[in-house]
């Protein structure tokens, strides 16, 4: 495309997503309103008749509900560019997060950075870029999932089992409170609670019990052992502190053990949340944990995959140039810190990155907000990156 071309492209664009912000604010208000909170997975039926009137007014193609997860499309054709997102949100610190409120610039409530104001940007580039005719060799494929914060079975992961998730993918974009930079990598999980057990008899006659917690020790020392070494692993990827690019393995996020400090501990169990960076693999890290944990009983609490899609990737070089281009800032990429639902579409080889209004900073605390303009410049953002994936 011309630069004059582009030049005018970005302005109207502009000028419509402006005009729509009141429209974008109101959506991302009524949803913050909605109490989604996850777990335990409160209030997704609301969430879902409120993404649907929205999808329906903004005249969005095929929209629907599969399962908890609402699905449209914007455009023609097969080749689909997936703007993704989630409405489920982590529990709130109080009930007053659910009553949005707008200070100075910014919006707070539960959900505002992460990521409802990210719904709403989404939402809305994918109707502007079709309102402005940019949509000529392809659709925007809206995605709105239930339980990304618990990795949970109904979004993404339902979606995926059903055969729905990323069909004609020529690319994925998610929300997620970025802060201004590009996540193309997520760690993966493995997170375990390993239980020993044991037999009750009082301090006096231990001998007749079975002491869990002095049977567990010995696990500890050798899972402590793997920790030094697996921390000495760094990832290629970004991501600042440099002390963040070591592989992690944290013991004891919970811990108990027995009844009393006079009876020998029937059972003595604890956590082990091992994230693995994408140069590790997944199965191999799992093998060891178990080797580790020979003779306790194992509750798996999440086992993800990492996952990255290279940053010179076409579609991250189109993102990276708009978020410059609009926030006149160029972005790094990075790895997320946590879990990111980018690796279901990296799984099946869809590029894959995320990029919101929110700020990771302030996501899941007591005082969550987003920016308000930051809102207007994601959507022009999604926009201009769908029109120049999906343009002539
Ligand atoms: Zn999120």
């Amino acid at each position: 495309m011309l630069n004059a071309g582009a030049e005018q492209l970005s302005y109207r664009l502009r000028e419509r997503l402006s005009s729509a912000e009141p429209a974008m604010l109101d959506l991302t208000k009524r949803l913050i309103a909605i109490p989604s909170e996850n777990p335990p997975g409160n209030h997704y039926e609301e969430c879902v008749r409120t993404l649907l009137a929205e999808l329906d007014r903004l005249g969005f193609d095929d929209v629907r509900c599969e399962g908890g997860c609402v699905l449209a499309s914007a455009g023609t054709g097969p080749r689909t560019l997936y703007f993704s997102g989630h409405y489920d949100v982590v529990p709130a610190q109080s009930r007053d997060q659910f009553h949005p409120r707008v200070e100075g610039g910014n919006l707070f409530g539960r959900g505002s950075s992460d990521m409802k104001s990210g719904l709403a940007a989404m939402i809305h580039a994918a109707a502007a870029a079709r309102d402005e005719g940019l949509l000529k060799t392809g659709r925007v494929g809206i995605v709105l999932v239930p339980d990304e914060e618990t990795a949970g079975p109904r979004g993404s992961r339902d979606l995926d089992r059903r055969g729905l998730l990323g069909r004609d993918g020529i690319g994925m974009l998610t929300p997620e409170p970025t802060g201004g930079v590009i996540w193309n990598a997520n760690r993966g999980a493995i997170s375990l609670r390993a239980t020993m057990r044991g037999k009750p008899a009082h301090v006096g006659r231990q001998f007749e019990g079975v002491n869990a917690f002095e049977r567990a020790v010995p696990a500890m020392a050798r899972l402590l052992d793997i920790k030094k070494e697996v921390e000495l692993r760094e990832t290629r990827h970004n991501i600042t502190p440099a002390a963040a690019r070591k592989s992690i393995l944290m013991l004891g996020g919970r811990a108990e053990a027995g009844t009393n400090f006079n009876v020998t501990p029937d059972f003595c169990s604890f956590t082990i949340d091992r994230r693995i960076n994408p140069e590790e693999h997944l199965e191999e890290e799992k093998k060891r944990l178990y080797e580790a944990l020979e003779g306790f009983e194992i509750e798996t609490m999440q086992e993800e995959a990492a996952a990255a899609t290279p940053a010179g990737d076409p579609l991250g070089i189109v993102l990276s140039q708009h978020v410059a281009s609009v926030t006149g800032r160029e972005p790094t990429f990075e790895i997320c810190p946590g879990l990111l639902e980018t690796r279901f579409y990296a799984a099946h080889g869809i590029p894959a990155f995320a990029y919101g209004p929110g700020l990771l900073t302030v996501s899941h605390g007591p005082n969550e907000f987003v920016p308000i303009r930051n809102i207007v410049q994601c959507a022009e953002i999604y926009a201009l990156t769908a029109a120049w994936m999906l343009g002539e």
